[in-house]
């Protein structure tokens, strides 16, 4: 009997990395990768980095069209899933010749995200920055001297502002929380990047909310008006879940999976940004937005498929971002209840009630991946381990 194989909803790091991995670890079915963008699979990281200066954009393949044919995987870009079809194990795919249905054996979802757009009135007017698209615009209208407002400060808006910045803009970045980075970092290197970014020219405004933009720039909540002629809207993402949710799979902040990263229907495995998967660490269901999670999620789901390898997910999630000539990097993963402390110049550990759970360096990559082989190899690290491996 001629087997389906396997389908991937979504090609970008997780979506290609699963197609990959499949064959590497020997699949021999057909393996069929859908894309919504137009082009081949490409990397973001760099949109809001290096491409944003070089405006490489061949940088960014993740793969040359050649490799496809290489390896047998049917890659359709410019494709959107519309619809799974459980029951019949099918999707249906809406391409340049219209709507059409393929079988699947396994179903991977690997959709990712798309960006959050807060209730601000004239936020039409305000660019995005998630495709290479986005990036391209952008870096078309940099070639002017603009005012920018970027509102948000979390990573993406951080990087640009920088790169901006570099650039001879004038920046401004807004955030409604009172501290940059907030939902990922300790409020030491939230302060420390405050104090960077300060330094580097950028005027920043907390602790107030967005409530309008128009065509002179961006409204506060407090009266405060930031002239600006580019708005950059960089305020977070929602996972992509209504295909998942309208095929009944469970969903919670992301496609809910089980430790093997299985969906609600075992037919159908789900990575990366848009999984929502047990934190080996705690036992809470999170969702990282790293090319850590996504990549090492298509392993081991590759694995499973290829080998039948039914092994639990355990990675140590790692995370970087450039901001100047700064480079932070994360390795672990800490909760809201984490407490911070210094354990010396650059380094920051994040502790819970199992221990260190988290640290973050600046400009440290020796002691990062020192630290991420140290939070793997243990269950429980204490404050001093990480201290002796930063001071060896
Ligand atoms: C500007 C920017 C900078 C970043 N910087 C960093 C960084 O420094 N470090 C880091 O670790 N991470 C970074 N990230 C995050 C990282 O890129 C993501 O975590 C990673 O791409 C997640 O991979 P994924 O496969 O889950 O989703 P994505 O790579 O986002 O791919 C999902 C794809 O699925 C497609 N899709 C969705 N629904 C459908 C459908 N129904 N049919 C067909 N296709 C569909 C989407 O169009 C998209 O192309 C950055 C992201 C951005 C946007």
């Amino acid at each position: 009997m001629t087997r389906a194989g396997v389908i991937i909803v979504g090609a970008g790091q997780g979506g290609l990395q699963a197609a990959i991995s499949l064959r590497q670890q020997g699949f021999a079915d057909p393996v069929t990768l859908i894309g919504a963008e137009p082009g081949l699979p490409y990397q973001r990281p760099p949109l809001s980095k290096a491409y944003l200066v070089d405006g490489n954009a061949e940088a960014l393949t993740l793969r040359p069209q050649s490799f496809f044919a290489a390896k047998d995987i049917t890659y359709l870009p410019e494709a959107v899933v519309e619809q799974i079809d459980r029951p019949a194990r099918q999707v249906v795919v809406h391409g340049a010749d219209g709507p059409r249905r393929l079988p699947y054996d396994h179903l991977i979802l690997a959709m990712g995200t798309r960006n959050l757009r807060p209730p601000i009135d004239g936020l039409d007017l305000a660019c995005d920055l998630r495709t290479l698209q986005d990036a391209g615009r952008l870096r078309d209208m940099l070639r002017t001297e603009r005012r920018i407002a970027v509102i948000g400060g979390g990573f993406i808006g951080l990087e640009f502002a920088a790169a901006a910045g570099k650039q001879g803009h004038k920046v401004a970045v807004i955030e409604a929380a009172p501290r940059l980075m907030s939902r990922v970092l300790s409020p030491l290197m939230s302060h420390h990047f405050a104090r960077l970014h300060g330094e580097w020219g950028t005027a920043l405004y907390m602790g107030q909310p967005a409530v309008g933009v128009d065509g002179g720039g961006v409204a506060l909540a407090d009266g405060t008006t930031i002239a600006a002629d580019l708005v950059l809207v960089a305020a977070g993402v929602r996972p992509n879940t209504g295909l998942a949710s309208e095929a009944g799979l469970t969903v919670d902040n992301g496609v809910r999976v089980d430790a093997s990263l299985r969906t609600s229907d075992p037919a159908i495995s789900a990575l990366g940004d848009c999984a929502s998967f047990p934190d080996p660490r705690s036992g809470r269901h999170i969702r990282l937005e790293s090319v850590q999670a996504a990549t090492d999620h298509a392993r081991l789901i590759a694995a499973r498929i290829a080998k039948g390898q039914d092994a639990t997910y355990a990675a140590v999630p790692w995370f970087w971002s450039d901001q100047g000539d700064k480079k932070l990097q994360i390795a672990g993963f800490a909760g809201p209840e984490a407490t911070e402390e210094v354990v010396s110049d650059g380094i920051v550990a994040r502790l819970d009630a199992k221990g260190v759970a988290a640290v973050e360096t600046i400009d440290k990559a020796g002691v990062h991946m020192k630290t991420r082989r140290l939070l793997s190899g243990h269950a429980s690290v204490s404050l001093e381990q990480v201290k002796e491996l930063a001071a060896a």
